[in-house]
């Protein structure tokens, strides 16, 4: 079976991988080759587009290769989005990759709060798919991730509130077509002192978020660096009708990663391929 294209990666253009002048430089030009290595025959390189110092954080919820990130003001500090470096490497790999389909995008985190700065980093309207990411949230001390807020706060009012800010991004913004990692709060959930994390006590809010995102005409990602089968379950019985798969692959090795497993799940709850692999699935009538 042909795999759908993977419409999440990061290279060294996102800030996260430490940018293009650090350990990351090459990524995009290796993720492409294991892309083709696999038999992957389109990608999506989406990276991150945030407004730096706009999220506090603690040392221990930044990986060692970002420890500098952290600035004096307690907030995370990177040099802004290179979209003119970004669309040069993008136009150096489809030269030297010709059989894979390389498309362009971005990752835009808090597209509802941050539209007007990362339009002027970028043209929205020149990048093929825009991912909106919802990563971080204010809880009365200003934006943090979930991974800093589930140190002060109770893990259900963050889990509440993640999920109940989903519709307010939607309604917030035009300029994304996918809404990312819904689980996102889920990857941190503290299981040591709050138990393993249960979606039925969240069912209402995943349910709610997941309305409106189908209201809003927006598809939603099935990210597959954690599978959830009852995340397709509860996308279709909310109405939703488009999913896009992203490994959320930040190093070569990660790219489509449990792509198979993640399209046999979809195919049960009644989505189908588009014409081409870069084509979102989907929903058909099932009989
Ligand atoms: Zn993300
Ligand atoms: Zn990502």
């Amino acid at each position: 079976m042909t795999l759908p294209a993977d419409s999440h990666v990061h290279s060294e253009w996102s800030w996260d991988t430490g940018g293009p002048a650090s350990a990351a430089a090459g990524r995009m030009r290796a993720t492409c080759a294991q892309a083709v290595r696999i038999g992957l025959e389109a990608i999506y390189f989406t990276e991150h587009l945030d407004v730096p110092g706009t999220w506090h954080a603690e040392p221990e919820d930044l990986m060692p290769h970002q420890q500098h990130l952290l600035n004096g003001a307690g907030t995370v500090d990177f040099a802004p989005f290179d979209a003119a470096g970004y669309l040069d490497a993008v136009d150096r790999v489809r030269h030297e990759f010709p059989d894979l389909r390389i498309h362009t995008g971005l990752e835009l985190g808090q597209p509802h709060l941050v539209g007007r700065q990362a339009a002027q980093l970028v043209d929205l309207g020149l990048i093929d798919r825009v991912l909106g990411s919802l990563h971080t949230l204010d809880l009365g001390d200003g934006p943090a991730e979930p991974h800093t807020l589930y140190r002060d706060h109770a893990p259900a009012e963050v889990m509440d509130a993640y999920l109940a800010q989903i519709p307010v991004m939607v309604a917030g913004s035009e300029v994304f077509e996918v809404v990312a990692h819904i689980d996102y709060a889920v990857r941190t959930w503290p299981a040591p002192s709050a138990g393993p994390f249960d979606q039925r006590r969240f069912e209402e809010g995943f349910r709610s978020a997941l309305r409106s995102i189908a209201q809003g005409g927006r598809a939603l990602e099935m990210n597959t660096r954690r599978l959830w089968p009852w995340i397709p379950q509860w996308w279709a019985d909310e109405g939703g009708a488009a999913v896009s798969f992203g490994s959320d692959a930040h190093t070569p090795d990660a790219v489509a990663s449990h792509f198979p497993e993640a399209t046999a799940m979809l195919e049960h709850v009644g989505f189908r391929p588009g014409r081409t692999p870069a084509e979102l699935w989907r929903r058909v009538h099932v009989l």
